[in-house]
C-alpha cells in the first residue's frame, strides 16, 4: 500500500472513478494523490471564499482570521534587497528560506488545528491548496513523489508561476541561482509540520536562471543532494 492507501499496481484512474473523486482545480496532482487533495479542496475553497474586506475598519479576514495583502514586488524585491544590503546575498537567502519555513510551519499548525485536520496525508495535501489560494503559486506534483513519514520521503514538483519568478520576469531580471527561496521554504515548513518530521525543499531549476520551469525537490536534508543529482540528470 502506498501513502494514499492504494495498492501499487492498481489503476489509479479506477480508484478515482470508483469513489467519484474530482481533480482538484487549485493543484495538479498524479491520480493516486487525488483522494486527499479532493477531500481537502472544498474546505480550503470555502475558507477563502469567506474573504471579508473591511476597508472602513482597515481589516481583511479569511475564515475569520486576520490576513494582510502585500504587493508581491515590494514584498520580494524590496525586502530581499534590504536584507542583502545588510547581510549579503548568501545569508539573505538563508534568512528568507528559514523565515518562510517558519511561516509555513505555523500556517499548517494553525490551519489544521482550526479545521480539525489530524491525518498526516490530509495535512500535507492542504499545503499546496492553501499555497494556491493565498496567491503564492500553483503546485504541479510529479508522479515520482512518494511522501512517507520516514527517510524515504520525497516530493518532486513544479511551481509554474511563483510570485518571485513573476516579479523578476516583470522587471526583466535574471538570477545566477534559483530565486524562489520563499516558496521553497514555505512548502518545506508546511510539510514538516504536516508529517511531524523535518524536510527541506530545494529549487533545482528556475525560470529566473533561464530554465524552462521552476522545479523543486523536498526530502530529509541528508537525502537532498542525492535526489538533486538524480533529478538534474534527466
Ligand atoms: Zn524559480
Amino acid at each position: 500500500m502506498d501513502w494514499t492507501g492504494q495498492s501499487r499496481g492498481e489503476s489509479p484512474f479506477a480508484f478515482v472513478a470508483a469513489y467519484d473523486l474530482h481533480m482538484p482545480v487549485s493543484a495538479k496532482v498524479p491520480p493516486p494523490f487525488i483522494p486527499p487533495f479532493d477531500a481537502a479542496e472544498a474546505s480550503i475553497a470555502e475558507r477563502f471564499n469567506s474573504l471579508e474586506r473591511r476597508p472602513d475598519e482597515g481589516t481583511l479576514h479569511v475564515g475569520g482570521e486576520r490576513y494582510v495583502l502585500m504587493r508581491a514586488e515590494s514584498f520580494y524585491l524590496a525586502w530581499s534587497e534590504a536584507l542583502a544590503a545588510s547581510f549579503g546575498e548568501e545569508l539573505t537567502r538563508e534568512l528568507l528560506y528559514n523565515t518562510a519555513r517558519a511561516i509555513g510551519r505555523d500556517d499548517c499548525r494553525s490551519y489544521c488545528a482550526r479545521l480539525g485536520v489530524t491525518d498526516g496525508v490530509a495535512r500535507l495535501a492542504s499545503g499546496p491548496l492553501h499555497f494556491a489560494h493565498a496567491g503564492w503559486a500553483f503546485v504541479d506534483i510529479h508522479d515520482d513523489s512518494a511522501p512517507a513519514p520516514n527517510d524515504e520521503y520525497f516530493l518532486h514538483y513544479d511551481h509554474p508561476n511563483t510570485f518571485e519568478s513573476e516579479v523578476l520576469a516583470g522587471k526583466g531580471r535574471t538570477s545566477s541561482v534559483p530565486a524562489c527561496v520563499f516558496s521553497a521554504g514555505y512548502s518545506a515548513g508546511w510539510c514538516s509540520e504536516a508529517f511531524g518530521m523535518e524536510v527541506h525543499a530545494r529549487e533545482v531549476r528556475c525560470t529566473a536562471c533561464g530554465d524552462g520551469r521552476c522545479e523543486f525537490i523536498m526530502a530529509p536534508s541528508s537525502r537532498l543532494d542525492g535526489h538533486a543529482q538524480r533529478v538534474l540528470q534527466r
